[in-house]
This record gives structure tokens, C-alpha cells and sequence, in this order.
């Protein structure tokens, strides 16, 4: 490690009074993006000063998910100031300064710079910062970790057991680092027909449940498998948002990871 990542570690450090809780699964698309936003929602809406740092580099999602994607962040002091979005969330994204489409094509070490220059952000009041991570267990992973150090992680999975081998590695990558597993989510369990009402477990249920117990951490809930939830969501309106019952499983959730 060179003297210039060592400042920075120095300098991170320092400033890290403002807890992040990081979301991360095993894969990609099992709802990872879609928890982070809306464990945050739901935190905001208990009254709690939430920011998001979208730590998906490579895909991020969060500035679509918050409904905010036609903002840019200002810079001051040579540092981003977060873009506030929906309920007051504040964000920072590489989805907003990065053109719509354009390819975001780095190495690892400029990929774990500019979480850098997210995290380490003019985030102000903020008392919680909420990580949606990339996918998998790559650099920006161990950035994130090493870095800036969570608090706590909170893994998601689809039922099956292919996300589930996988998110059992994202699990040992925070042990292995001390960062503590706050808890496991299953997404996309219980599928509801919107015409005769018969549900139906298209990726299985209850596997992530199951795992949590065999591991030995907390399973924090289901989220069903919703058109509400896929709309909602893709629409930039989080559903932990609104006033149906879409939203108690998020908010319930949302509960555990942060009391
Ligand atoms: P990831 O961050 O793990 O890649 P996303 O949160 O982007 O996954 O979700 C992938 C897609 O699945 C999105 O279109 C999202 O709206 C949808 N989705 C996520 N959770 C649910 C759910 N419980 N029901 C229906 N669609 C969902």
C-alpha cells in the first residue's frame, strides 16, 4: 500500500462518526438496490436523517430508485454535496455524474477513489449512511470494508439455491473483515396472482430463512414478490413510501437494521 492510500484511510477514518450500514448480496437483480432505498424511505419517514451512497459503481441504480436522476451534485471544497431526493434522503451516485447510458469502464483502484468521493462527502446532518452495494465480492467490495468500514451489513437473496451459495460468500466476506452481519432478508419469495389471488413461490421460499438459522444470524424478513413492488420502484416511487401493504414489509425491516 502506497503513503498516499494510507492518508486517505487516515483522513477516512477521522471522519467516520456517521455510521454506514452496507446492503449487499451475493448476485445481481435479487433486489439488493430496491432493500437499500427502501430500509432508507422508511428510516426517513420514522424521523431518522438518512443519506444513501450508492456504491454500485459499475450499475447504479439509486438516482432512478429515488426518483432524483435529473439532479447533479455540486461540488464545495473540492467535495460532492449529496443531491437531496425523495423524503429528504440525500445522494450520491455515480448515476448522476456520469451520462445516461455511458459506460462506466474502470480498474479497481479508480473504482474504490471514487466511493471515496462519495462516502467521504459533504453529507452534513446525516446520521446514517445506507451502502447500496455492487454485487458480488469484488474490489469495490473490499474498499467499502477496508475503507470506510461499516457498521454492519445486511445481506439479501432470492430463495433458491444458487443466490444462496452466493450470498453465503458475501456473508464470509464481512465476517472475515469484523463487519457484523446485522441480518438476512429473503426478496421475491410468495408470489401473489393478481387475478385469482393464489400464491406461488416461483424461486421457492423460505431457503433464506433456513440459511440464516444454519449460519447463525438474525433473519430480519420476507419481501414478496410484487408487481407493486417492480412498478412502484422502477417509477421512483419507493414503495416503503406509500400507503398500502406494500410498504410494512420494508418498514418492518427497516426496524431491525436500525432500532
Ligand atoms: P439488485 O440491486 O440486486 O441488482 P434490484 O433492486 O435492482 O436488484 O432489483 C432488480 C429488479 O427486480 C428491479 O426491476 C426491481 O424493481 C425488481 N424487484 C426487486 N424486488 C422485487 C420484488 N420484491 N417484487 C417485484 N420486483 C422486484
Amino acid at each position: 500500500m502506497d503513503g498516499v492510500d494510507e492518508v486517505r484511510i487516515a483522513e477516512t477514518s477521522e471522519r467516520r462518526e456517521l455510521p454506514i450500514v452496507a446492503v449487499a448480496s451475493g448476485k445481481g437483480g435479487v433486489g439488493k438496490s430496491t432493500l437499500a432505498t427502501n430500509i432508507a424511505v422508511a428510516l426517513a419517514l420514522a424521523g431518522r436523517k438518512v443519506g444513501i451512497v450508492d456504491a454500485d459503481i459499475y450499475g447504479p441504480s439509486q438516482p432512478t430508485l429515488l426518483g432524483c436522476d435529473e439532479t447533479r451534485p455540486e461540488a464545495r471544497d473540492k467535495k460532492l454535496v449529496p443531491v437531496e431526493c425523495r423524503h429528504g434522503i440525500g445522494l450520491l451516485s455515480m448515476g448522476q455524474l456520469v451520462k445516461p447510458g455511458q459506460a462506466i469502464a474502470w480498474r479497481g483502484p479508480m473504482a474504490g477513489n471514487a466511493l471515496t468521493q462519495l462516502v467521504d462527502a459533504h453529507w452534513g446532518a446525516t446520521e446514517l449512511l445506507i451502502a447500496d452495494m455492487p454485487p458480488g465480492t469484488g474490489d469495490v467490495q473490499l474498499s467499502m470494508i477496508q475503507r470506510h468500514k461499516p457498521v454492519g451489513a445486511v445481506i439479501v437473496s432470492t430463495p433458491q439455491d444458487l443466490a444462496l451459495i452466493d450470498a453465503r460468500r458475501a456473508i464470509a466476506l464481512f465476517e472475515q473483515a469484523g463487519v457484523p452481519i446485522i441480518g438476512l432478508v429473503e426478496n421475491m419469495a410468495g408470489y401473489a396472482c393478481p387475478h385469482c389471488g393464489e400464491i406461488s413461490d416461483p424461486f421457492g421460499s423460505g431457503g433464506v430463512e433456513r440459511a440464516a438459522q444454519e449460519i447463525g444470524v438474525a433473519f430480519l424478513g420476507r419481501i414478496p414478490l410484487s408487481l407493486g413492488v417492480r412498478e412502484a420502484s422502477d417509477g421512483g416511487e419507493p414503495p416503503a413510501g406509500s400507503e398500502n401493504d406494500l410498504a410494512q414489509p420494508f418498514r418492518d425491516i427497516a426496524g431491525r437494521v436500525a432500532r
